[in-house]
């Protein structure tokens, strides 16, 4: 027996995995996994003493008892042990890329295929190195559809993902100006995502694929994909769709070759057309009928700061501070531009992760909010700061700042953007709206 079948037998046993001795549940396997600015070797001993069944560790020192595992690198362990795990599975796995509206999109997947199947998807947003493995092992016997979300913010990342979650199926959501300086550029995003296409055509995987999206196109066309379902606004397509109104929250019509429905779904942004079309493909897809998915998708709400709409006392606040980059930000702001209230404020904050792009991404964004017109316009973060001379708008370099702007300025009876990359937590200001 290897040490991976090993291991699996006592996963078999303690199926629930931590990394946190602060959330140990009593039987879990511990995987003393290090980070930055910690070792969790040092914290094995506390997971026992809190319940945990085994530690998994790499580190001699710190192997105090039989129950201490001792392994050469604890996370490529959790990444084998997900691996084996996966292969004894045989399910549909959905493996889930792009640049924007992953989570969204995933989430809108599961409400739909909830209606049919006992469905497992990724937690939150545990989409990288751990939380992909990490959400392999959640599988249980009993799961019948899986959705797993695959993030990356360099090459071979998604790759590498594919070898754990060895999806079946695929979807891309979109490409844009996201993680640039990690992919190096634009172009390094396509091709860092176009991992997942390969991997499909090299495993006889199908892919779901926005036929209006001609970057995807393209990354299908170089990746020679022979399996592909697609939705689009043609009537040719597969799952065809309309949308029909987002203001603020969206309707939509789509046809499959049954006949032709209507939709609502409680998110706000055209943008997210896409991400509802993908859910219905894939849900048509998997037979999940035309009744059951308008169910899943009206019965969805948001809580995840994605696209939310949120009545506060004085304000209807779109909460879409959960995340920014160049594209997104560029959708959100069209999307406020669109809707019909009389006075509107645009709140947002610094774009991270831009790398080289980063002065000519913020100029443009500025540029655009600008552009809107909109009664109050509020910028934050030392990146739009900089800016604060050529565009007009009130300009702070920290959210505090904006804090004190907001107590002498209140907004009242507006629709209101508040977004910005997370680091700017701009969640702080909610409260203030
Ligand atoms: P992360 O990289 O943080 O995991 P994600 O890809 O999971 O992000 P979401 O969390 O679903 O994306 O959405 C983040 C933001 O992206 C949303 O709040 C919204 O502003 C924007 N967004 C969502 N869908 C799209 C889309 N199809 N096109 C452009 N922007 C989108
Ligand atoms: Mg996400």
């Amino acid at each position: 027996m290897t040490a991976i079948e090993s291991l699996y037998q006592h996963y078999l046993k303690h199926p629930v995995i931590c990394t946190d001795t602060r959330n140990i549940t009593p039987g879990c396997l511990f995987f003393a996994l290090r980070g930055d600015n910690f070792d969790a070797n040092t914290f094995a001993e506390k997971a026992l003493t809190n319940g945990a069944a085994y530690a998994i560790i790499d580190n001699l020192a710190y192997k105090t008892s039989k129950q201490c595992i001792l392994v050469p690198d604890v996370l490529s362990t959790l990444q084998d042990l997900a691996k084996h795990h996966r292969a004894q599975l045989n399910i549909p796995v959905i493996g889930l890329t792009g640049s924007n509206g992953k989570t969204t999109t995933k989430e809108l997947i599961k409400a739909v295929l909830s209606e049919k199947y006992k469905t497992f998807a990724t937690k939150g947003n545990l989409n990288n190195h751990i939380g992909v493995p990490l959400s392999i092992l959640s599988l249980t016997n009993d799961t019948e559809i899986a959705v797993i979300e695959m993030g990356a913010n360099h090459q071979k990342e998604i790759e590498f993902l594919c070898t754990i979650a060895k999806p079946t199926h695929g979807l891309i959501t979109n490409v844009g100006m996201a993680h640039l300086d990690g992919f190096g550029g634009f172009e390094g995003v396509k091709k860092g995502k176009a991992e997942l296409y390969a991997y499909l055509k090299n495993n006889h995987g199908i892919a779901f694929i926005n036929r209006n999206n001609p970057y995807l196109m393209e990354m299908n066309a170089a990746a020679n994909l022979d399996k592909v379902v697609y939705f689009g606004t043609e009537a040719t397509d597969v799952i065809s769709g309309k949308l029909v109104k987002t203001d603020p929250l969206i309707e939509i019509s789509w046809s499959d070759k049954t006949g032709s429905y209507e939709t609502s779904v409680n998110l706000t942004g055209s943008y997210n057309f896409e991400n509802i079309l993908a859910a219905i493909c894939i849900g048509a897809f998997f037979d999940v009928t035309p009744e059951q998915i308008n169910k899943g998708l009206s019965g969805y709400f948001p809580n995840n700061n994605r696209s939310q709409i949120t009545k506060t006392e004085n304000n209807t606040v779109i909460c879409d501070f959960y995340n920014a980059n160049p594209s997104s930000m560029t959708a959100a702001l069209n999307n406020i531009s669109l809707l019909s209230a009389s006075q509107k404020a645009v709140i947002i904050g610094d774009m991270f992760e831009l790398g080289d792009e980063s002065a000519e991404q913020h100029d443009l964004i500025a540029k655009q909010a600008e552009q809107l017109n909109v009664k109050t316009l509020v910028f934050i973060g030392k990146y739009f700061y900089t800016l604060k001379d050529k565009y007009k708008g009130n300009f702070f370099s920290t959210p505090s700042e904006a804090h004190e702007f907001l107590k002498e300025n209140p907004i009242k009876d507006n629709m209101v953007l508040l977004k910005g990359s997370r680091g700017m937590a701009l969640e702080q200001l909610l409260p203030l709206l």
